[in-house]
């Protein structure tokens, strides 16, 4: 078995746009270049976002691109059980307390505001209360449980929990399982090595190292690109309806993904396979710009959206 599994892992609020395109696109370069795997999970674990009909568009992006997959694709959507089994775990751990907390009881509570949003001040963390459907999970965590960790292109980085993530949640009062839980569990189940994704999710990385390490799970490698963003400094996304990627010929998004990841320009007029082989062989994560976030004005992003 190779030791090098990698994965792209879209939520199906949407076709792909060239933000995912060059997530997708890097992914799969890093994966390839080491003989490695790609597989492609599709996070639809919050059922209210997902749009009908998106996944197949985004399957079908893909392998109009070029970035074939292997293996099944994973859908978080039928893996409720699994979720539901490492909490179980964390709570056999004594990881995990109910909360009873009305939304109109945090706001007043005036919680400070961390990257996560709010700051659980853990009114219910020593109350005891009994799991009961209706009641959210949180996860206790120590004030002082600070997480490191040395990201592939941005370095090292650190976080304390305690005091910017706080009690978070993982599975809401209405039973829906939180990204960070799901992520944490099917990258353990893929036996996924190397995690390449936007620099949207790096302050995320901590409280996922922390899941890993308390369900046992070893911890992949981090590399968090740079983020695509419009000419007003937001980041490309499904969100903010950034335009999907142009139909028919594959080729001008591909170069433009690969002019954006600072990789050398294949020659014009090879088929879209003889380019990808070339951007494999070619493939350098040293070239890759580091900053978390970065313009690009070119013809694709500029195209209007629907
Ligand atoms: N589903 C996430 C997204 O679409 C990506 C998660 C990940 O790569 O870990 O932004
Ligand atoms: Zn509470």
């Amino acid at each position: 078995m190779s030791p090098y599994t990698g994965r792209f892992a879209p939520s199906p609020s949407g076709p792909l746009h060239f933000g995912s395109l060059v997530t997708a696109l890097a992914s799969w370069l890093d994966a390839r270049a080491a003989g490695g795997r790609w597989l492609l999970r599709i996070e639809d674990v919050d059922g209210p976002r997902t749009v009908a009909g998106a996944e197949a568009l985004i399957l079908a992006d893909l392998e109009r691109h070029g970035l074939h997959w292997d293996g099944e694709v994973l859908r978080q959507s039928r893996r409720t059980a699994v979720y539901e089994a490492a909490l179980a775990q964390l709570q056999a751990a004594g990881r995990l307390y109910a909360c009873t907390c009305s939304r109109a009881r945090l706001a007043a509570s005036g919680a400070a505001s961390g990257p996560a949003g709010l700051v659980y001040p853990g009114f219910c963390r020593n109350a005891g209360h009994a799991q009961a459907p209706g009641r959210a999970l949180r996860l206790r965590i120590d004030d002082a449980m600070t997480v490191g960790f040395t990201d592939r292109l941005q370095g090292p980085q650190a976080q304390c929990l305690g005091r910017e993530v706080g009690d978070h949640v993982l599975r809401r009062a209405d039973g829906l399982i939180a990204y960070a839980l799901a992520v944490v569990v099917d990258d353990g189940a893929q036996g996924v090595t190397h995690v390449v994704r936007g620099a949207d999710l790096l302050t995320s990385t901590p409280r996922q190292i922390f899941l890993q390490q308390q369900l046992g799970l070893p911890q992949p490698a981090y590399l968090h690109l740079p983020l695509v963003t419009d000419a007003r400094g937001d980041k490309l996304s499904k969100l903010t309806r950034a335009p999907p990627l142009p139909g028919g010929d594959p080729r001008p998004a591909l170069h433009e993904a690969l002019a954006f990841l600072g990789q050398p320009q294949p020659p014009a007029g090879l088929s879209a396979t003889e380019l990808l082989e070339r951007a494999v062989r070619a493939w350098d994560c040293n070239s890759l710009p580091a900053s978390p976030g970065r313009t690009w004005a070119g013809t694709l992003t500029l195209a209007t959206g629907p």
